[in-house]
């Protein structure tokens, strides 16, 4: 059965809610090869130009090192990515020609929320703030916040189509589920959980599973990128800091990770969530596609 794999390399994940994959993985002892194509006859997600698998490069919460490092690099290799903005977080007025203009440039600004709510209750959350506990914020007010959330991306970049990446993981607001509030506002949502899902007749797009990788080398990143498209169609990378901030990848392993990417386009369709999300929807409205 062909699977669909979502990877979210959110280094917060402890802004996430997700356990980091140890920095210990086997390196890929060969020169990393393209996928091979899994015997399946699942319907399958087709991408363009013959792509075999899609990749959405994902950065949270509005970090300083993702202006710094991480979008210089997807310019030098034509990249594109989307960059999931937390905009309480003081870096998105105080840099905000510099999120501006990477949406010009093609990449995408997904709402990851106004304050980024996580629950005070989960261990190891003694971060949250009173103010900012999703344990005491109301799923209505969640919805009118994450609405807002998008205006404010309207007005920063003039989009009207948008993605969300779900603080923590985290869904219960006051002990309710918020994201089928929010739902009909985006073309996906990705949500922590299961690392793998059936492709296609499966697919959620209001509950796309993510998982968040920490301090992996290049080879290591390269290695989950291959062992995930080896078996489906969809490979979902998220990180936070990139060479600094935190939770972070060093600069060189994000480098070499993009070099891989870059190199292998016949392969992998490397691009903003938004994008392979429309693809998506486009290919649910065709009928009997296959
Ligand atoms: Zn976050």
């Amino acid at each position: 059965m062909r699977h669909l794999l979502v990877l979210l390399l959110s280094g917060g994940c402890a802004l996430l809610g997700m356990s980091a994959l140890p920095a210990s993985g086997a390196e890929s002892p060969q020169p990393p090869q393209p996928p091979q194509p899994p015997q399946s006859s699942q319907p399958q997600l087709r991408w363009p130009h013959g792509a075999r698998v899609a990749v959405s490069l994902s950065y949270d919460d509005a970090l300083d090192s993702q202006l710094d490092v991480a979008l210089p690099a997807l310019q030098r290799h034509g990249l594109k990515a989307s960059f999931y903005l937390q905009l309480s977080h003081p870096s998105v007025e105080r840099r905000l020609g510099a999120w501006r203009r990477a949406a010009r440039q093609g990449h995408e600004l997904g709402n990851h929320s106004l304050f980024h709510q996580c629950a005070g209750s989960t261990p190891g959350h003694d971060w949250v703030t009173p103010q900012r506990d999703l344990d005491h914020t109301s799923a209505a007010q969640m919805r009118d916040q994450v609405l807002t959330a998008n205006a404010m991306l309207y007005a920063i970049d003039g989009e009207r189509e948008r993605t969300y990446t779900v603080p923590c993981g985290e869904t219960l607001a006051s002990g309710e589920d918020y994201l089928a509030l929010i739902a009909p506002a985006f073309l996906g949502m990705k949500v922590g959980g299961e690392l793998a899902v059936t492709a296609r007749a499966a697919l959620q797009p209001a509950a796309v599973p993510v998982r968040a990788p920490v301090g992996l080398s290049g080879a290591q990143l390269i290695a989950l990128v291959r062992s995930a498209a080896a078996d489906g169609d969809l490979v979902n990378l998220t990180f936070h800091g990139v060479g600094g901030d935190y939770l972070s990848i060093s600069a060189q392993a994000h480098e070499e990770l993009l070099a891989y990417l870059a190199s292998h386009r016949d392969q992998y369709w490397t691009t903003t969530f938004r994008n392979i999300m429309r693809h998506v929807q486009a290919q649910n409205q065709r009928p009997g596609t296959p």
